[in-house]
Parts: C-alpha cells; structure tokens; sequence
C-alpha cells in the first residue's frame, strides 16, 4: 500500500496540519513543528498536542505515515563549536517535540562542513550529534535526508548515508529519507529505467532498504548531476514521469510516507490523485 501526501501547512498550530493535508486527499503528510527559520520556538501547548493527536486520530493518520521536517537553520555538521552546540540543542528539541505529539520519525539535512573540515571529520560530527539526541528521547528515530549536494552539504551520496547510520549506536532509532529530486541532482540517473535499477540496486546493496523510512519526491528543475536542489512539480521536470509511475509501482516504497516537496501546493491534491492512477500493481 502506497501512503502519498505532502509537506502541509502547520500555520496556527501543529493541530492544523491533519486537516491539511486530509483536504488534498492525502495519505501521509510531512510538517515543520516549529517555524523552520528559527533556532527556537514556543513550547508546544497542552492543547497543542491533544488537538494535534485527536486531528491525526479523526482523519486517519498513523505516526508512521507522518514525516516531520526540523529547522533548515540545524547543521549537525558544523565543525564550528558554538554552532554544533545550537544545532544540537536545537535538533534535540525538535526530536523532543516529536516525542512530545506522539510522532516515530524527524526528518533532517545531515549537515555541511562550510569547508572548515573534511567530509569524514563533519560525518563524525554527524553521527555523534544523533548518538545525543537519541540518548535523551524515546521512541523518535533520526531520518537522514539524502542531499543534493549543494555547497559543501553531507549527504550526497549513498555512501555518506551509509557511514552515518554506521556511527549511531541505537540502530532501530536511525533511518533514511530519499529525496527524489536530490537523488537526481547528486548524480543517480533515476530518469531511465536502467538507471533506477542500479540506483536502488546500489541503494540497497550500500544502505538497504531496511533503513528507508519515507521518500520526498519532487521532479527537478537542474539536470542530472549538478548538485543544485530546486524542486519542480511531477512530471514537469527533468527526472519525468515514468520515474514516478516505476516507484508508485514498486514494492520496497510501501508502507512510508511518501512527501511532495513540490513547488505549486495548489497541484497537490491532483499530484497525489494521479500518482494513485498510475498504480498497476495489485497491493
Ligand atoms: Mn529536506
Ligand atoms: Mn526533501
Ligand atoms: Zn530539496
């Protein structure tokens, strides 16, 4: 069974978010629990998290099929001392407000060395920033998005997702989101039917699908390998339509929330209708 939705709005509270996403069709949603420009935000209320459980409850959402997204602003990797400790207090309380909601995964960018270390010394920073926030919460895992790439960003390949998860010491509590689009930009050719076969041949073979706990998918505007992320809506891009039709249609990507990122949120409720359409396979 496929779970497809989007990253809805949480504007005027966390409770917002299910009926969001519940008005565009959508079976899984993604969210920001706090604004996502800010180091810190409000506590969440009492009531913030009753609301929150009884809208989730009322249109049939599951914590499993729910993908929240931390701050842009955390960078687990930055070898900058002041820095990594707000990233790491900022980070744990975003695990913290999940714990708190009843959620089971948070969504986050790995990191970047801003050039002020090497690729190994930032994924160290990585891997021990998780082993932190674990420590101090319960039943949140840490899902390490793949990235495109962009400036000095973790992330990019397989391989970095692979040396990450090795690093974190509660391996039930780790896992990884693909980003579609950052797949595509970081250089596996998902566009072709060949090239999706070794991608997640690869993917396997390097991380293993065991550790898959949602995928982001956006079509993209930049082309195959050039490490730049913007987004663009399904089938309008470079990556195409039948890579949509293979995932929608291929068994290892059931049972996880699958996001749109896309950039005209007024095309999701038609995005979600026709990547349903295109399933073939009895599920
Ligand atoms: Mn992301
Ligand atoms: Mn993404
Ligand atoms: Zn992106």
């Amino acid at each position: 069974m496929k779970y497809v939705g989007a990253h809805v709005s949480a504007s005027g509270g966390v409770e917002n978010a299910p009926g969001n996403a519940h008005e565009i069709g959508a079976k899984a949603f993604a969210l920001f629990t706090k604004n996502q420009r800010q180091w810190f935000s409000n506590p969440l209320t009492e009531i913030n998290i009753r609301l929150f459980k009884e809208n989730c409850k009322k249109f049939g959402y599951d914590a499993s099929h729910i993908l929240p997204h931390d701050s842009y602003l955390i960078n687990l990797g930055n070898p900058g001392k002041g820095p990594l400790e707000q990233s790491r207090k900022s980070f744990f309380d975003e695990m913290k407000r999940c714990e708190l909601l009843g959620l089971k995964l948070l969504n986050f960018h790995p990191g970047a060395h801003l050039k002020l270390a090497t690729e190994e010394e930032s994924i160290a920073l990585i891997g021990e920033s998780i082993n932190m926030a674990l420590e101090k919460t319960k039943g949140v895992t840490a899902v390490i998005e793949n990235t495109a790439g962009q400036g000095s960003a973790i992330g990019y390949k397989f391989e970095h997702l692979k040396q990450i998860i090795d690093l974190v010491d509660d391996k039930k509590r780790v896992g990884v989101c693909l980003d579609t689009c950052h797949t595509f930009t970081s250089g596996y050719d998902i566009s072709t039917e060949k090239g999706y076969k070794e991608t997640f041949n690869e993917f396997e073979k390097i991380v293993g699908f065991r550790y898959l706990r949602g995928i982001h998918l956006n079509d993209s505007k930049k082309a195959l390998g050039s490490r730049v992320d913007r987004h663009e809506s399904i089938g309008t891009g470079l990556i195409g339509e039948d890579c949509f039709k293979w995932i929608m249609n291929d068994s290892r990507f059931d049972n996880i929330p699958i996001i749109l990122e896309t950039p005209d949120e007024t095309l999701w409720s038609k995005e979600i209708s026709w990547l349903y359409s295109l399933v073939t396979r009895n599920a």
